[in-house]
């Protein structure tokens, strides 16, 4: 009941920060610029708060689920299976951006390339604000942007500086799985009260996490009121069908893959784990960063959808970093869109590639906002399609609401294949219990 308050009110958040943020719209100064300034301050600190607890819940979940997993076979068997349902859905979500962007052609009008567009490209490209161009830059330096940078970040040469990659666990995640397998084979009482400390520790985390949960609904208010007052313009009308596009891709993995997997290697209800998973939806769409919803979504997964601690502390970790569905469903579009733009044509022989390049660069996206529009890039310049960099910054302009629909359905994609590994784990335990 209390659950379902807190739900209740981060939608209501959702709402009343989306009148608020319309009404101070095109607030350049003044009062009405201030109070922008001062509630985006708030939600700053709200998600500072998310972020605080990404470290050191993900140090003490992947430990002390590698403790709890029995040894190097347990933990393989749950690898194995959770890696191969991550790119598994991610290679479903990427081929429902190509089938969808071949179907709507958002760059195309009357079968030629929209010259509008470009032109809107050039335009607000050359134009984008410093701060825009600043946050792609910073995002780059997050992106593993080919297998190389991948296993460097996997190997990190520090681990302090690993857990300070905004966004980017991999390397910590590394970590933590070799100390929770050095702690099992420590002999003696050692090895166990180490793990029995973690395990505490874990907990207060999860602790922590519900009493950050407590200010959601203040914190996704004041996180959506600077963004709604700061966005509008011509240029969404511009690429509104791009956008659909995006949008339907979107709803359609979301809606039909997604529970399709889960309805039938999963063999569970995909309406009782959407029921389960709101308030870590809300969360993702509000903040626009995986990394930082990770508290949530594993209090969803663990508390509501009663997929067991084990499974939930190995899997969404590694999901909050590896495994983005809508990311690699956005990169699919937004290539093949900008390619139709600029009068490029794809192949099905190129688009086939840009699929797999999606599908890799998406494992290492990290986990924060806009972070995916490095990978485009990387893609647009490697396909030679031309004025990659003024289209790249075009399509900031309208990433927000974009980038908050991908992160729910990479929180989404992530809580799914956590579920369904929770379930292949529950079958075993029953089998291995009956023989
Ligand atoms: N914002 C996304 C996430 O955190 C990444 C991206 O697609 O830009 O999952």
């Amino acid at each position: 009941m209390r659950r379902m308050k807190i739900l209740m009110q981060m939608l209501l958040a959702i709402i009343l920060g989306c009148v608020a943020g319309f009404m101070l719209q095109g607030s350049e100064g003044g009062a009405a610029a201030g109070v922008v300034r001062e509630v985006g301050f708030v939600g700053r600190l709200f998600m500072r708060m998310l972020k605080m607890l990404i470290v050191p819940l993900v140090l003490s979940s992947v430990i002390a689920s590698i403790g709890s997993l029995g040894g190097m076979s347990g933990f393989g068997r749950m690898g194995a299976r959770t890696v191969g349902l991550y790119l598994l859905s991610t290679f479903a979500a990427a081929s429902v951006g190509l089938l969808m962007v071949n179907l709507i052609q958002p760059g195309f009008v009357n079968g030629q390339p929209n010259e509008q567009i470009r032109k809107v490209f050039e335009v607000v490209g050359e134009e984008a604000p410093k701060a825009q161009q600043d946050r792609f830059s910073d995002s780059q330096q997050n992106l593993a942007a080919d297998w190389h940078q991948l296993f460097e970040k996997m190997v990190p040469s520090n681990v302090i500086e690993a857990a300070t990659d905004n966004g980017q666990l991999l390397g910590l995640i590394v970590f933590s799985i070799a100390l929770g397998l050095a702690m099992m084979k420590l002999p003696g009482e050692k090895g166990r009260s180490l793990q029995e400390v973690v395990s505490g520790f874990h907990e207060a985390m999860v602790m922590m996490t519900s009493w950050v949960m407590k200010l959601a609904p203040i914190g996704v208010f004041c996180l959506l009121v600077p963004i709604v007052a700061k966005t509008g313009g011509e240029v969404f009308q511009q690429l509104g069908k791009y956008m659909l596009t995006v949008f339907l891709a979107l709803f359609v993995h979301f809606t039909v893959i997604l529970p399709l997997f889960l309805k039938t290697i999963g063999r569970l209800s995909p309406w009782q784990h959407f029921l389960a998973m709101r308030e870590a939806l809300v969360m993702a769409f509000a903040t626009a960063s995986s990394a930082a919803t990770l508290p949530v979504t594993m209090r969803c997964v663990r508390d509501k959808a009663h997929v067991s601690k084990e499974v939930t502390s190995f899997t969404l970790p590694l999901g909050a970093t590896v495994n983005m569905d809508g990311t690699a469903l956005y990169e699919c579009v937004a290539v093949l869109f900008v390619a139709q733009v600029m009068g490029v044509s794809m192949e099905w022989g190129a688009q086939v590639i840009v699929v797999l390049v999606a599908l890799m660069t998406s494992i290492g996206v990290a986990g924060i906002p806009s972070a995916s529009l490095v990978a485009i890039l990387l893609i647009l310049k490697s396909s030679n399609i031309p004025n990659a960099e003024v289209a790249v910054l075009a399509l900031l302009a309208v990433d927000r609401p974009l980038d908050m629909l991908r992160t729910a359905v990479n929180v989404y994609g992530d809580s799914c294949v956590a579920a369904m590994v929770g379930q292949a784990d529950k079958k075993r335990a029953l089998e291995e219990a009956r023989s």
